[in-house]
């Protein structure tokens, strides 16, 4: 079976098309979502729509659980308090409805493969694994052998090795039936690596691998419609370099 997993599309519509084409291309038999759908750019509900349509496991991600609700947004940063109150303005009642029940975790039904947007250390803390630190506190709540998850926005690879965690960057990657392992798949909408091309993974679970995969898109457009929303041209700059 190969499964594509994905996160943070980000209300970036011309990134969701783009990588949906590629899965095609690639032959996905099944799809997951790790959240947030929505946040920073222009077309939220197209994307939550177009998510949904895909009949697959969806997670919540903090941006979707912010957009659904009236929280106060003081420690978000100036950019992602902006692009959830466009959220906030452009969902209806319903999309919220869906938002605000969706699950923290996925479990495949061998218990094999996993998932949660950002941490299985208390997932709705939506703590970021960065450090080797952040990755051991994670995995001390991991209970599947490979696990993906999404938030920072930027891809890899994690293993919990007897001398400790070791980090490897995107790559192809044979898991291991003896170790825990945990794959960053990147962001969609807006990559933080450097690297301004949409990220998902595949996992092969018959060649026992996970590649990681770069998709090209129509960023002009993107930008373009990100300004005619009224949101800060900052949003749409920092699209384009990848961070
Ligand atoms: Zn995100």
């Amino acid at each position: 079976m190969r499964l594509a997993v994905f996160s943070d599309v980000h209300s970036n519509l011309e990134a969701l098309d783009a990588v949906l084409a590629d899965m095609a291309d690639q032959r996905v038999d099944q799809k997951i979502c790790l959240g947030d759908v929505v946040g920073y750019n222009a077309n939220p509900v197209e994307c939550l729509e177009r998510v949904r349509e895909l009949h697959c496991p969806v997670l919540r991600g903090n941006h979707d659980q912010e957009c659904s609700s009236d929280c106060s947004l003081e420690n978000y940063s100036e950019l992602a308090r902006i692009g959830i109150e466009h959220c906030r303005k452009k969902l209806s009642p319903e999309h919220k409805a869906y938002l605000s029940q969706l699950p923290f975790t996925w479990e495949s039904e061998n218990e094999v493969l996993g998932a949660v947007h950002a941490s299985m250390y208390m997932p709705p803390q939506w703590h970021y694994i960065l450090s080797p630190l952040d990755a051991e506190l994670h995995f001390a709540f991991q209970t599947v052998r490979l696990c993906f998850c999404g938030h920072t926005h930027v891809p890899g690879i994690f293993i919990q090795a007897a001398k400790g965690v070791k980090i490897l960057p995107p790559r192809k990657y044979h898991y291991r039936d003896d170790v825990l392992q945990l794959v960053n798949v990147g962001s969609v909408g807006q990559p933080r690596d450097g690297d301004w091309r949409a990220s998902y993974v595949i996992v092969d679970t018959k060649g026992h691998f996970v590649e990681f995969h770069r998709v090209k898109y129509p960023l002009k457009i993107a930008q373009k419609k990100i300004v005619q929303a009224g949101l800060p041209k900052k949003m749409a700059d920092r699209l384009a370099r990848g961070h």
